[in-house]
């Protein structure tokens, strides 16, 4: 497993539209490995492919809390089944937009079927947090931000401090 470097916002490699997998093989499953690797060590809860600049749909996820024990779970593939019309919302982050948080209202709860690490069909029905990780990994997957489901004035303060504090860290290295 090798720790690779996430893309961070303005990359444009995050705008695009990650490409089915056609085969789970080494290489696929190679890349979830240095996907979870890089995750954990962000850390993060969530990861998906197109962040470390692999355009396929693989997502990672994990929600297990520091202490207990790993609990990673491998989506290739997903495809959104349903979607509850109840919604909740989180404060959201992205690993892929360092440091800022907002609230995102999402369905409560959705099915998804995905192809696992193995290559054999899943279906899961996720809730609550697991349910919005995967909405936000699979908006990733369509080249979707979190700061995409922002009203435009909190979405261009994100971006204004995203941009400063890059500039600042710049800075710091320079
Ligand atoms: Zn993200």
């Amino acid at each position: 497993m090798t720790k690779k470097k996430i893309l961070t916002i303005p990359d444009p490699m995050l705008r695009k539209i990650s490409e089915p997998v056609e085969e789970i093989n080494k290489k696929i499953k190679n890349l979830m490995e240095d996907m979870l690797e890089t995750m954990y060590q962000a850390p993060g809860i969530g990861l998906a492919a197109v962040q470390i600049g692999i355009l396929k749909r693989v997502i990672v996820i994990d929600l297990s809390k520091t202490g207990e024990k790993k609990n990673p779970v491998f989506i290739v593939n997903p495809q959104i089944k349903f979607k509850s019309k109840d919604l909740v919302s989180y404060e959201e982050g992205c690993l892929s937009i360092p440091n800022q948080f907002a609230e995102v209202k999402r369905p409560n709860s959705c099915v998804i079927n995905f192809l696992d690490y193995y290559g054999k069909k899943k279906e899961l029905k996720a809730e609550g947090l697991l349910a919005t990780c995967i909405q936000h990994e699979i908006d990733h997957l369509n080249g979707i931000l979190f700061i995409d489901h922002l009203s435009k004035l909190k979405k261009d303060l994100i971006l204004k401090k995203a941009k400063k504090q890059k500039k600042e860290i710049d800075r710091v290295v320079v």
